[in-house]
């Protein structure tokens, strides 16, 4: 099972409803470590992202996924508009030739978005960052290439869900949390909690 350009709009779609309906949480979380902006961000990125979308007539999961980052880049400003508008740009870019989003392209986007954010800003796994979702996510969409994608979606949001809890335990290296020292433990990453739901959400469409 794969899905095709338009199944890939729509899925983002969703993806983006998720994270609007969870701004209160985005920021929740980041006011527990952050500057409190994280919700707000990425609301106002997945609304310039469903403008995009909306009226579009997908050719490849390419183009739905790299429209998806450019319009999360020019919108939302912060560390984040870079971080995540990163994740679909280069993400995306992984899948060129690729008609049809299936678990062997689902592993390259996630490894193509872990290695471009990691080389945009600097933090490695442990940091405390987005990263320590994304990369057990991209980990494990490596060790389920050959599942259909819904079932490949699912084990990477589970991945990404476990990182996000394990980031409760880390000592923040990026962002205003580094200045918390100790005061970040128990706190995961709001970043790490935007990743997890994306990922859920793509699961549960690609399930649907
Ligand atoms: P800002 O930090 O500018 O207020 P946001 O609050 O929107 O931006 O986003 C903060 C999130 O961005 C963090 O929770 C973290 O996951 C992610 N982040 C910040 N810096 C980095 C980095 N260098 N690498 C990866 N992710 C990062
Ligand atoms: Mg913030
Ligand atoms: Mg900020």
């Amino acid at each position: 099972m794969e899905l095709n350009p338009n199944q890939v709009r729509l899925m983002m779609l969703q993806v983006a409803d998720a994270i609007i309906v969870a701004e209160p949480k985005l920021s929740q979380a980041d006011r527990d470590l952050g500057d409190g902006d994280h919700g707000l961000g990425m609301k106002r990125g997945m609304e310039a992202v469903k403008a995009q979308l909306e009226p579009m007539e997908p050719a490849s999961p390419e183009q739905v996924l790299v429209a998806t980052g450019t319009a999360m880049m020019t919108s939302m400003g912060g560390a984040s508009g870079a971080i995540f508008g990163t994740v679909y740009r280069a993400g995306g870019k992984a899948l060129a030739g690729r008609a049809t989003l299936d678990s062997e392209g689902l592993a390259l986007f996630l490894q193509a978005a872990l290695e471009g954010v990691m080389k945009r800003g600097g933090a490695k796994p442990g940091d405390k960052t987005m990263i320590d979702a994304l990369a057990p996510a991209a980990e494990k969409a490596k060790e389920v290439t050959g599942q259909p994608v819904a079932d490949a979606l699912a084990a990477a949001a589970d991945a990404a869900e476990a990182g996000k809890e394990a980031s409760k335990d880390m000592i923040a290296q990026f962002g205003r949390a580094k200045t918390l020292g100790e005061a970040c433990l128990g706190f995961p990453d709001a970043g790490a909690l935007s990743v997890t739901i994306m990922l859920q959400t793509m699961a549960a469409f690609a399930k649907a």
